[in-house]
Parts: C-alpha cells; sequence; structure tokens
C-alpha cells in the first residue's frame, strides 16, 4: 500500500497553560473525505495549523505522501500541493470572482521566477474559470467578492484552495453559517470534486447532517486528543461521542 497522503504523529500544541492538542496521530489516505469533528476549543483549528505550518506545533511530526514537512512553512507546503480554506473567510471584498481565484493560484505558484516554470497567466485564468464554473458561480465570474451572499463567498473559499491543483486540501468549517440549499450544493460540489479528482479532504465541520453524509471516516476531538475513531455511522452510535459531544 502506498504511503498515506497525510500522516500526523503525536502533535502537541500549548498556549500558556493551555494544552490545546494533546498528542494527535492519525493517516489519511488517497480519495478518503476525513471529518474531524468535536466541541468549540477541542483543538481543531490547532491541529490544522500545526498540519500547515502556520504555528509550529510542541512536539510531534507531519508528513504528506511519506516526506516529512514538519519543519515547512504554509507557502512551501501550497506548493506541493496542499490546499487550505481558514475558519473565518479569506476572499478579498474589493476584488471580483475570477481575480480572488487566480490570485490564489498565483499565490500557489509563489516567486516570479518559480512562476516562469509555472502555468501561464491565461493557464491560471483558465483553471479559476473552470471551478468557477465547477461551483456553478459562471454569473458572478466579475462581481466583486464582497458583494455575494455569505454561502456565495464560501464557494469562493474553497474554489481558492482548490487553485493548488491539490492533492490534499483542508476545509476549517466550510459550511458554517451557510443555509441549507447552499450546504446541499456544497456537500455533492465537494463530492463530485473528490470523485472526478481523487483528492483527498481532511474537513472540520460542526454541521453533523453534513459531516456524516459528506465523510467516509470521522475522527473526533474532545480536549485536545482523539475519543473515537470511525465510520459516520459508528460513530453515530458511539457512547463516548454522544455523551461528549453529540448529545450536548
Ligand atoms: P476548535 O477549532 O476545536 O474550536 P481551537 O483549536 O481553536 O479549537 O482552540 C483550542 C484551544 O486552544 C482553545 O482553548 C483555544 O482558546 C486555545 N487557543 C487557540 N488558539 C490560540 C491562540 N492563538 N492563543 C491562545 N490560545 C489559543
Ligand atoms: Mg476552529
Amino acid at each position: 500500500m502506498s504511503a498515506p497522503v497525510l500522516s500526523v504523529r503525536n502533535i502537541e500544541k500549548s498556549f500558556g497553560g493551555i494544552q490545546a492538542v494533546r498528542g494527535v496521530s492519525f493517516d489519511v489516505h488517497k480519495g478518503e473525505i476525513l471529518g474531524l469533528i468535536g466541541p468549540n476549543g477541542s483543538g481543531k483549528s490547532t491541529l490544522f495549523n500545526c498540519i500547515l505550518g502556520q504555528l509550529a506545533p510542541d512536539a510531534g511530526e507531519v508528513h504528506v505522501t511519506g516526506r516529512n514537512v514538519s519543519k515547512m512553512r504554509a507557502s512551501d507546503l501550497n506548493k506541493l500541493g496542499v490546499g487550505r480554506t481558514f475558519q473565518q473567510l479569506s476572499v478579498f471584498p474589493k476584488m471580483t470572482v475570477l481575480d480572488n481565484i487566480i490570485l490564489a493560484g498565483q499565490e500557489h505558484h509563489g516567486t516570479m521566477l518559480s512562476r516562469l516554470f509555472g502555468p501561464s497567466d491565461a493557464g491560471l485564468t483558465q483553471q479559476a474559470e473552470q471551478l468557477i464554473s465547477f461551483f456553478r458561480l459562471t454569473h458572478l465570474r466579475d462581481t466583486l467578492a464582497g458583494s455575494l451572499s455569505y454561502g456565495q463567498q464560501k464557494l469562493v473559499d474553497a474554489a481558492m484552495a482548490l487553485m493548488a491543483g491539490p492533492s490534499l486540501v483542508l476545509l476549517d468549517e466550510p459550511a458554517g453559517g451557510v443555509n441549507l440549499t447552499m450546504l446541499a450544493n456544497l456537500k455533492e460540489r465537494l463530492v463530485t470534486y473528490n470523485a472526478e479528482h481523487g483528492t483527498t479532504f481532511v474537513v472540520i465541520e460542526h454541521n453533523m447532517e453534513f459531516v456524516m453524509s459528506l465523510c467516509t471516516r470521522i475522527i473526533v476531538l474532545a480536549e485536545g486528543h482523539i475519543i473515537a475513531e470511525g465510520k459516520p455511522e459508528e460513530i453515530r452510535a458511539n457512547q463516548t461521542v454522544i455523551d461528549a459531544y453529540l448529545g450536548g
């Protein structure tokens, strides 16, 4: 079997006296859509930030397709094809939908030097337009991102993460604050993208219906460590999870 797309080993992270992540380990294999759930403050976003080089963990290692990326910066991880969204929206409100997505692609290709060897601007535009069409935003292509609905901005955010041409995408609450129609749309688009491209996703989300129907496997965090792991139906029936989270 080939190396996991993502391997997280014993990650620990404290902020002063707060132990946000207390030794978390898991693997994610190609094509999986892994859900990461848990109560507020259980360490989910901190874990993402440690995996993605935005925060330096106190201990532990991160491997992407067998390569140790523990010391790698976020921008370099992006160049390896690892995309992400943040819990907060990261679209630029005064730029059009198209320009936001192109910009995300330019960041992926980094310096002018590496851009010489990367796709042309025309190539990036084409890639951005394909994603706009994929997320059914073509009618909003030239609209300023700031004038879209919140749910539409979340779709733009997801499209931006996919501009890395990514093998692995980490989404932090992609459906947070999104209405039911948009939620169903987002879920269906992510499942389709995964099926068409084999992209591996790790998704933090609070909406249980969304997570249970989107994800192939779920990990539950509580107080900085993993309390359960399994298929959606196993998690739904797990008494520890119900007590710690679902019952609350
Ligand atoms: P989640 O995403 O699961 O809601 P977080 O990872 O955001 O949880 O937070 C985990 C814990 O770490 C919380 O107690 C939170 O207050 C704390 N925390 C997160 N980021 C910081 C930070 N930059 N400085 C201090 N404490 C933080
Ligand atoms: Mg969070």
